[in-house]
């Protein structure tokens, strides 16, 4: 056989493919002499018909991860220590930047699109562990586009078929009250202000957690729902002097931005409140407004879910009134009302002067809801006769071909 090779070192005849350093070898059986040293075959079978194979192609190529990736892997390394994540979070983050980087998607990106990439892999396994990192953070540190990041993580996401949770509040609360400058050992805070960090956080959380029942959160930015909710239950643990400082003035108080949309959550947190302290008659005869509601709070939360249930007309009724036309035996409102929300003893008031729980975008649309189509717009074929006199009217007439030539004319000189 032509394709019989010899050990040029010792002249036998056994040699044999052996894996060196993952790239596989002609070795000598008998003296250990290599064969292919410097040869980039892959296999046995390569060398017998002597076929050329590429760097790239040879297995030890794909092995070597190049310097952009490694720098990539450094940089994922080290946003994790400045953001003093714990180290299990840092081996998770470089997995899932050496996942990205490997798709076609990734790989022929622009270096900025590589150092977002970076960011996304932190990013993803904060939300995984529920570590409460804002994406204006990683967007600040990374002085990043936040339409990129963002554009760039939903990318990620889809290439790596990533599920996500959603931030946790709590933790967010918690991380982000941290920051103020309200606590007993900041100085210069009137002490009047001083708040004890433990009941803020709790008393916070209480009231973030209501807007969430209540439908203010969702397909909201969190951190001004935080900051509004952080106001109110500022003001709530000493009403005395706290009630006429503004959620601004707060905000300068704790050393913390007033994110634009957190007086609207405000004006919603307080409408939601005030519909909550009518339900309470004692609060009715005082008559609550929304400068002091914030007075009433802690009554209000110790009974929140019952005054959400009267209050409102809740999920349920909603939902029922909607199935309700084609049920096939709707039932009375005032059947569904007393035994959804059973208050033994109380005189119940009727569903429809209720205001249905929804989302503030449903309450007040900014938009008209979309049109229906009309019938005669769905009848259309779309093999109806065009008339000329139809088409010419897109045609542009001597005269008007005259004054747009000297329009374009005086344009150029
Ligand atoms: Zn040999």
């Amino acid at each position: 056989m032509s394709g019989q090779r010899k050990c040029p070192d010792c002249g036998s005849s056994e040699i044999v493919e052996d894996s060196h350093y993952a790239q596989n070898q002609l070795v000598c059986a008998d003296c250990g002499f290599i064969l292919t040293e410097g040869l980039l075959t892959t296999t046995y079978t390569d060398e017998e018909h002597l076929q050329a194979v590429t760097y790239s192609r040879s297995t030890g190529q794909n092995e070597q991860l190049s310097r952009c990736v490694l720098r990539g892997i450094g940089r994922v390394r080290d946003l994790c220590k400045v953001l003093h994540l714990p180290s299990l979070f840092e081996d998770t983050a470089v997995a899932y930047y050496q996942q990205a980087i490997k798709r076609p998607f990734f790989r022929l990106v622009s270096l900025e699109k590589k150092e977002i990439l970076v960011g996304c892999c932190v990013f993803v396994t904060c939300r995984q562990h529920n570590w409460p990192l804002t994406m204006g953070s990683i967007c600040l540190l990374l002085y990043a586009e936040k339409e990129l990041f963002a554009k760039t993580y939903l990318s990620f996401l889809k290439e790596l078929e990533l599920d996500v949770p959603a931030l946790s509040l709590i933790d967010l609360v918690k991380t982000h009250l941290g920051s103020f400058k309200l606590f007993p050992n900041s100085s210069s805070v009137p002490s009047k202000f001083v708040e004890d960090k433990e009941k803020l956080v709790a008393r916070t959380i209480q009231v973030v957690e209501l807007a969430s029942e209540t439908w203010l959160v969702t397909g909201r930015h969190p951190i001004p729902i935080v900051t509004a909710a952080a106001y109110l239950a500022w003001q709530s643990l000493c009403p005395a002097g706290r009630l006429t400082c503004t959620l601004s003035q707060f905000c300068k108080l704790a050393g913390t931005d007033l994110p634009p949309p957190a007086p609207q959550r405000l004006k919603e947190l307080h409408n939601i409140l005030l519909r909550m302290a009518s339900e309470l008659s004692w609060l009715r005869v005082l008559k609550v407004n929304k400068k002091s509601v914030a007075k009433h709070m802690a009554d209000i939360l110790q009974h929140r879910r019952l005054l959400l249930q009267t209050a409102f007309r809740t999920g349920d009724f909603v939902g029922d009134d909607s199935v309700g036309d084609s049920a096939a035996a709707p039932l009375q409102p005032g059947d569904r009302d007393t035994e959804g929300t059973s208050l033994p003893g109380e005189k119940r008031k009727c569903s429809s002067e209720r205001p249905p729980l929804l989302p503030p975008c449903l309450l007040n649309p900014r938009k008209k809801l979309r049109a229906t189509v009309s019938c005669s717009e769905l009848s259309v074929t779309g093999d109806e006769p065009i008339l000329d006199s139809e088409i010419e009217q897109y045609l542009r007439t001597p005269e008007e071909k005259e004054t747009f030539s000297k329009a374009q004319a005086c344009l150029r000189c």
